[in-house]
């Protein structure tokens, strides 16, 4: 069985604000787009990471690059301190691609997730680069 640090190692991180919106559940549906390429990409607990819990900890130590994905302006994502580590990137729904943010956090177009999702990916692919 592999060892689970090994799994976790040079993976992109992404750090989804997962909130109460329609924004916040498009960063959610990125972050999942995103990892279904698990090889290359991990999802990390917002939530976890204030507490300091070891998983969440530990991706974004072991992480290559850390992606950050927020719904709206208060940017509860890319405020977070993760150790020492900073975001190479952070993304914003509504300033980025002009989504208006609704409370509703079904009001989600999956077409735009998809269209988020790809431009989100060639950003990454571009900071490889
Ligand atoms: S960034 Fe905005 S949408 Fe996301 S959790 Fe914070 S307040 Fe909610």
């Amino acid at each position: 069985m592999e060892d689970v640090k090994e799994i976790k190692k040079d993976k992109i991180a992404i750090v989804a604000c997962s909130g109460a919106s329609n924004t916040g559940q498009i960063t959610n549906e990125v972050a999942k787009n995103l990892c279904k390429d698990a090889e290359n990409f991990t999802m990390v607990c917002l939530a976890a990471l204030p507490l300091g819990a070891r998983t969440a900890m530990d991706k974004i130590e072991n992480a290559k690059k850390i992606i950050v994905v927020d719904g709206c302006p208060i940017k509860c994502a890319s405020q977070l301190k993760y150790t020492d580590k900073k975001p190479d990137i952070a993304f914003q729904i509504m300033e980025d691609y002009g989504v208006k943010k609704v409370s509703d956090p079904n009001a989600v177009d999956l077409e735009e997730v998809d269209k988020i999702t790809k431009d989100v990916l060639a950003k990454i692919k571009n900071l490889s680069n």
